[in-house]
């Protein structure tokens, strides 16, 4: 009888866990891109200036990827990218191959993720092969990619492999996600039910588990504050776990992790058609900041926008201009569903709203940035706000 007792309790708990999963996944699934009319009392005008979405940190056979570099622009055009950008470790050779231009429609730019003392740095945009010359070289190897006209970024600073330098002068950046790192951090629990439930919801797992990325937020604000600095949202797709010998699994796909986590440049320019050109414009818009994070698995986000107005001048991400009494920010968030926006003053929330838009006269010097959350409902555990926007700064000195 006890014994009994004991199974039929045992069931009934898996059941209410999978149940429970299922709940969860669901609420986790993507939105339909908004529609015309969804937008509540959104601005007309979602910001100046031409946008591209696409995904950064990529990793082919060149390197420890899976794919080779015509499986990767398959991906991506699969995926609807405007750009994508290579960056196998520490090797430039698919640019020298010829691989670096517009495939149908997709530029495909070649990076580098390069092995350094402080851990791992893309360098994007840098026309030549760099590397760190012994220890002591880490300030040298970032003024030579700045001098081939590129940006260095640190590559997933909070993950297995930490960046370990915030020191370094002239770094332009950090990646805020990197999506191979992101799984990383959850509980055995938690991995355990994205297991069970990949077959057959993987949309919401993937997303499940991409959570705020509080430590490196934190480290951004902290540098910020002392020297403009971006952040980019990183996909590090490899489409390739390893397993014993020379075996692996082809997984998470490229198509998946394209879908997951992007990174959307406001250019000065649109671009010209032109491979070279159009990097130069991409890459300076990626260093100065004119670029925001997207959880493109929840929903696409061609149209948010944050800006400062100050008399007739309207500045968007990546700005530091000095404070004037009677600026103003300006955040739009389309969404077809319920958002809520939220306001950072030097990492601390500053103001909130559950709208699709937010105005705010600005208080006073600081390093603003705003972060958008899907509110998503699940059955019997209520809203849950999860994130799906992060934006660059705009810092008021
Ligand atoms: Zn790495
Ligand atoms: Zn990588």
């Amino acid at each position: 009888m006890k014994r009994t007792t004991l199974k039929v309790l045992a069931a009934a708990c898996v059941l209410l866990w999978i149940v429970d999963g299922c709940l969860l996944m669901r609420a986790e699934s993507p939105r339909p891109a908004p529609s015309i009319g969804d937008q509540q009392s959104a601005s007309p005008d979602p910001g100046s200036g031409a946008r591209y979405t696409g995904v950064i940190h990529v990793h082919s056979t060149y390197s420890d990827g899976g794919g080779t570099i015509a499986d990767i622009v398959r991906a991506g055009q699969d995926t609807g990218l405007d750009f994508l950008v290579l960056t196998d470790h520490d090797t430039l050779q698919p640019r020298f191959d010829g691989h670096q231009g517009y495939h149908d429609g997709l530029l495909l730019l070649v990076g580098e993720e390069v092995n350094t003392s402080a851990g791992h740095l893309l360098a994007l945009g840098a026309g030549r092969d760099v590397e760190q010359d012994g220890p002591l070289g880490l300030p040298a190897l970032i003024e030579e990619i700045s001098e081939t006209g590129g940006i260095s970024i640190a590559a997933h600073p909070t993950g297995r492999r930490p960046w370990t330098d915030w020191t370094v002068e002239g770094m332009d950046g950090l990646e805020l996600l990197n999506a191979d790192s992101a799984w990383r951090d959850d509980g055995v629990l938690e991995l355990a039910r994205a297991l069970v439930f990949l077959p057959f919801m993987p949309d919401g797992v993937f997303n499940s588990l991409i959570d705020r990325p509080d430590e490196a937020i934190r480290l951004w604000i902290h540098r910020a504050r002392r020297q403009p600095v971006t952040v980019i949202g990183s996909v590090d797709a490899h489409e390739r776990i390893p397993l014993w010998g020379e075996r692996h699994l082809s997984f998470p796909s490229y198509e998946r992790m394209f879908g997951l986590i992007r990174t959307y440049v406001i250019a000065d320019t649109e671009l010209t058609g032109d491979a070279d050109v159009d990097e130069a414009i991409l890459v300076k818009a990626i260093g100065r900041g004119s670029c925001y994070v997207v959880l493109e698995g929840y929903e696409p986000a061609p149209d948010f926008s944050f800006e400062l107005t100050m008399g007739a001048d309207t500045l968007s991400m990546g700005s530091s201009v000095v404070y004037q009494r009677g600026s103003r920010l300006h955040v739009t968030a389309p969404s077809s569903g319920p958002v809520r926006i939220r306001l950072y003053r030097n990492e601390v929330p500053l103001l909130e709203t559950e709208g699709h838009e937010l105005f705010v006269e600005v208080p006073g010097p600081g390093v603003y940035h705003t972060e958008v959350y899907q509110l998503r409902r699940q059955f019997l555990r209520g809203e849950r706000p999860r994130p799906w926007i992060i934006s660059n700064a705009i810092r008021v000195e």
